[in-house]
């Protein structure tokens, strides 16, 4: 590990503070979606200046789960949402944000507490509240977690 030109110690694991941010205002994003990863693990030096991920791939391991572990809808045969919980065709009811908690557990880095807020919508049968999730969606989920690590100069 290469050591800090500032301070000269080699960046080891650190509890961090939270880290944030959202999709608002980035380019091509459709979804205002808001990310908070709780005490981001991530290797820094002793002055801080030097911030980069765990290990390489920490990025590629991390981010399917922020897609795979949201609770969200199905879609029909027909393209249509239906509900993960009781496969009922859910309305057309306008999304509003919701918090979701994940608890994303990585084997070289230990269960990481993640939250994101996204456009989500309430099954009126069963009454599971899910995110209407799609390609767009995905795209500004990865938008808000480039914007959290940029905001904390982090590097891969
Ligand atoms: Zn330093
Ligand atoms: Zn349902």
């Amino acid at each position: 590990m290469k050591r800090c030109k500032k301070c000269g110690s080699e960046p080891a694991r650190r509890e961090t503070a939270d880290l944030s941010g959202s999709s608002s205002g980035r380019r091509g994003v459709k979804n205002e979606v808001r990310i908070t990863v709780r005490s981001f693990p991530c290797l820094t030096c002793d002055c801080g200046a030097e911030r980069r991920f765990l290990y390489p791939d920490f990025g590629a391991k991390y981010r399917p789960h922020l897609s795979e572990d949201l609770p969200h809808a199905e879609r029909s045969l027909f393209g249509k949402p239906c509900c993960s919980g009781c496969d009922e065709r859910l309305s057309a009811a306008e999304p509003t944000p919701e918090a979701f908690e994940l608890r994303i557990d990585l084997e070289k880095a230990g269960p990481i507490t993640t939250e994101l807020v996204v456009p989500a919508v309430r099954c009126a049968a069963c009454g599971k509240t899910q995110a209407l999730f799609d390609r767009q969606l995905d795209s500004d989920i990865s938008e808000a977690l480039i914007a959290a690590m940029d905001g904390q100069a982090i590097r891969p």
